[in-house]
């Protein structure tokens, strides 16, 4: 029973080697293994010459051709486009490659190193080298793959070309325009809400577009979602409120009616920092500290805690007198008791006495002083 495994099948040399001595020496594994192990076992009978004859080592497509987004550098994979994330044609290309190689399963220790060629703007020849042990000998093997890349546009960028939108976010402030860190907040916060939406593979999530609108900013995005989230992020950060109205524009393809929503956020008339003297009310002006739920600060004259009524929350009737950021250090004289400080006026350089709030200190030798339609105030530090 020796002689048939001996013998090469094809050619008849007798086979010499290791791999004769594995059959020879292990017939009870041959009997029971199945139909499939007896392929492998006629393959493995082949002597050396006849079994690399016929032999890939590697077996590589003649031609790449990947899409490519030209606008994000999403790449499209069997019927759809998938955010790489690389950073040039040419990482794309390997990328690619690496997929469409694929070496024989029976060589071990396979290595492989790739030199990619630039031919032109969109092609890039990728020169693969092989190493693996096949049948205990080292093979080693060069393949060429050209890849084609061909830019497109993806889905996504073009429906954001296309202005494509399923919600507004209109952001205004009451009495007022938002100030520019209100807007770019707001710019900066629905990036960052596509982002996490982008991280979990939502391709559906972006923003259209932003644009300046009369008093304040318009983002345009892609889903109601995003509308509602930005929306409510804003409102968490800056106070105010925010109403929301929808419009049926198309109907889709299921025959679904599609809406649009708008939400318009109206931020409060007042910020943090603002100093307001209040309507009907002597206790002096008041430095705006927070704008969540009811307006709450302190009075520049005794640094004492206000904060408006249920009834008024974030809008007590008030004018805007300034900003801290408006405050000018004035030169302390002499704090005369705990109620009053003698300072000198930083525009006229006149010496007065001014209300002496709680928060100045008693060794400071200039204050931040706010003169306004109200008068001289002492504020505290911003
Ligand atoms: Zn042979
Ligand atoms: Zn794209």
């Amino acid at each position: 029973m020796t002689d048939a495994g001996t013998f090469c099948p094809r050619c008849g040399d007798p086979i010499e080697g290791d791999g004769a001595d594995e059959r020879e020496g292990a017939p009870g594994s041959r009997q029971s293994s199945g139909a499939s192990a007896g392929v492998t076992r006629r393959e493995r009978a082949l002597c050396d010459a006849c079994y690399f004859e016929d032999f890939e080592f590697v077996d590589a497509p003649e031609r790449i051709e990947v899409m490519v987004c030209a606008r994000c550098g999403a790449v499209h994979r069997g019927n759809r486009w998938v955010d790489v994330g690389a950073e040039d044609y040419t990482d794309v290309a390997i990328e690619e490659t690496t997929e469409a190689l694929a070496v024989h399963v029976e060589a071990e220790d396979v290595d492989w190193e790739v030199r990619p060629e630039q031919v032109d703007q969109n092609t890039i020849r990728m020169h693969c080298l092989f190493s693996g042990v096949v049948r205990g000998e080292v093979r080693t093997e060069e393949v060429v793959v050209p890849v084609k890349v061909s830019r497109q546009t993806c889905k996504r960028c073009g429906r954001i070309a296309g202005d494509s939108f399923a919600s507004i976010v209109q952001v205004r402030a009451v009495g007022r325009d938002p100030t520019s860190e209100e807007t770019e907040r707001a710019a900066e916060l629905a990036h960052r809400i596509v982002a996490d939406m982008e991280e979990t593979g939502d391709r559906n999530a972006f923003v259209t577009d932003v644009s300046e609108a009369e008093s304040g900013i318009d983002l345009k995005l892609s889903t109601n979602k995003i509308g509602l989230k930005l929306a409510n992020k804003l409102v968490e950060e800056f106070g105010g409120g925010f109403e929301d109205h929808e419009k049926l524009v198309t109907e889709d393809e299921d025959g679904n009616e599609v809406y649009r929503v708008t939400y318009a956020v109206r931020l409060p008339e007042f910020t943090p920092g603002d100093v307001i003297d209040l309507a009907d009310d002597d206790g002096g002006p008041v430095l705006v500290r927070s704008v969540h739920g009811n307006l709450k600060g302190v009075r520049v004259t005794t640094g004492e805690p206000y904060e408006a009524s249920y009834e008024d929350g974030d809008a007590p009737d008030a004018r805007k007198l300034g900003e801290l950021g408006d405050a000018t250090d004035a030169t302390v004289v002499t704090v005369e008791d705990d109620n009053a400080v003698q300072i000198l006026d930083p525009e006229t350089y006149e010496s007065k006495t001014v209300p002496c709030p709680d928060y100045v200190d008693a060794d400071a030798s200039t204050v931040p002083a706010l003169k306004s339609r109200a008068g001289l105030h002492v504020l505290p530090e911003a």
